[in-house]
């Protein structure tokens, strides 16, 4: 269905970006400008996909915590001698400054500039307020980053109406409960979100209705493409390639012999074919759990026996949350509040609370405990992914003893989430052997 003469796209943003800094907490609405029509019968069997960036995140959460840098070019990154920039707020970017770049360069082009250090778990913890918002909405999110996730709306739409009132919504929420913006891309594909959400940043939403999605695509330059990296721009460029259009126009076996698999792929993404589905994520990026003891511990034999009961919770909650890990840490605070972590990353993940006591117990060898008084363990997994794959895999392998002890500690993990933790635990919690 043509509707043109509408505005393209429903890119709903036209207020100057300084705009959305202003006023505090309060919402700066684009609602004002119209949004595109889209024919309703084809997007019912279409998917929809929202991508959410939040704006400038790191600098936007330090204004956040201190009001009084509202307005200012404030630059997060390392150190004056050789760190780089993490993240620049748009004022500072007025100045030419971007992520990546050398402090150095940065205090030359913005003197004035407030340089900030990265306080990565303040940040995680905003991360996890934001994520916690879009989860209410869809649990198809697959994050991307600490502040950049898709999400699969599709089969929310009769409760929560359409893509882009979701959207606004999202939106809406972030903004009233953390204070900070996030831009958001509606589109029927990942692939199309992604490039939309940056189309009209900060505060931004842009809407791609599927009957118009190669309008939106045949303009762009094709260094929007993300994923594409530096040599593959520079092949397009001597193939003549500018645009999305251009690419959709170069014969696909041209592009195979000289990008390889990958000129298929592009050539299909030009042309806005991209069905890749969105995987929720594990946005805990390790499972773990500590004890800080009323008594400091001091022998070894004692501090084996914590460790045995906090690798039985990690497992228990690894596998509710149907994931394993690679890395195995155990975090030691000695009395006088000195904290150690000792790490290592298997060869295979784990998700057995037997594997995972072992691991942590040689980890305890390269330890001072038992010849100082420690007050804090900590065992943890990290480096997180889904099992559901390697076990579909592992079914055709003859390896019915990892699957029958499979089976049973998923039988006491029941036991134990109906009973408590107390109630089934390894016999040397019990009494020694
Ligand atoms: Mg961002």
């Amino acid at each position: 269905m043509d509707v043109s003469g509408k505005m393209a796209f429903g890119v709903m943003g036209m207020l100057p970006p300084t705009s959305a800094c202003s006023g505090g907490f309060q919402r700066n609405d684009k609602r004002q400008n119209q949004t595109m029509k889209s024919d309703t019968k084809s997007e019912a069997r279409q998917k929809s996909i929202i991508h959410l960036d939040m704006d400038a995140f790191y600098p936007a959460v330090e204004v956040r915590d201190h009001p009084e840098l509202k307005g200012k070019p404030v630059i997060v990154g390392g150190g004056r001698e050789r760190g780089v920039v993490s993240s620049a707020s748009y004022e500072a970017r007025k100045f030419g400054v971007h992520s990546a770049q050398p402090m150095a360069t940065a205090m030359r082009l913005c003197p004035h500039g407030i340089f900030l250090p990265v306080r990565m778990s303040r940040y995680q913890e905003v991360s996890r307020q934001v994520f916690e918002i879009f989860h209410s909405f869809t649990p198809l999110v697959e994050p991307l980053s600490i502040d950049e996730a898709f999400l699969d709306v599709t089969g929310v739409e009769r409760l929560s109406g359409p893509p882009r009132e979701i959207a606004l919504k999202i939106k809406e929420k972030v903004l009233d409960e953390t204070g900070l913006t996030v831009s958001a891309g509606v589109a029927p594909s990942k692939f199309v979100a992604k490039i939309a959400s940056d189309m009209d940043k900060p505060d931004g939403l842009t809407v791609v209705p599927p009957d118009r999605v190669r309008e939106f695509l045949d303009p762009l330059p094709v260094d929007k493409m993300w994923g594409v990296g530096k040599v593959t721009q520079q092949v397009l460029a001597r193939l003549g390639v500018r645009t999305f259009q251009d690419l959709t126009q170069i014969p696909v076996g041209l592009l195979e012999r000289t990008l390889g698999k990958h000129g298929a792929a592009m050539h299909r993404l030009a042309m806005g074919i991209d069905d890749r589905v969105v995987e929720p994520g594990h946005e805990t990026k390790s499972i773990g759990h500590e004890e800080t003891f009323a008594r400091d511990i001091l022998d070894l034999e004692e501090a084996r026996k914590e460790i045995l009961s906090l690798a039985g919770r990690v497992a228990r909650r690894m596998r509710r949350e149907d994931v394993r890990g690679l890395t195995v840490s155990l975090k030691i605070k000695y009395a006088d509040f000195t904290l150690i972590t000792r790490a290592v990353t298997l060869t295979e993940p784990v998700d057995d609370s037997g594997e995972i006591y072992a691991t942590a117990c040689r980890l305890l060898e390269k330890t001072e405990v038992g010849r100082r008084p420690v007050r804090l363990i900590g065992v943890s997994l990290s480096q997180l992914s889904s099992p559901d794959k390697e076990t579909q895999l592992r079914l055709f392998d003859d390896d019915r003893a990892s699957l029958k002890r499979k089976g049973l500690t998923l039988a006491l993990d029941s036991i134990c989430d109906k009973f408590g933790e107390k109630s089934i635990q390894p016999a040397t919690l019990v009494s020694k052997t």
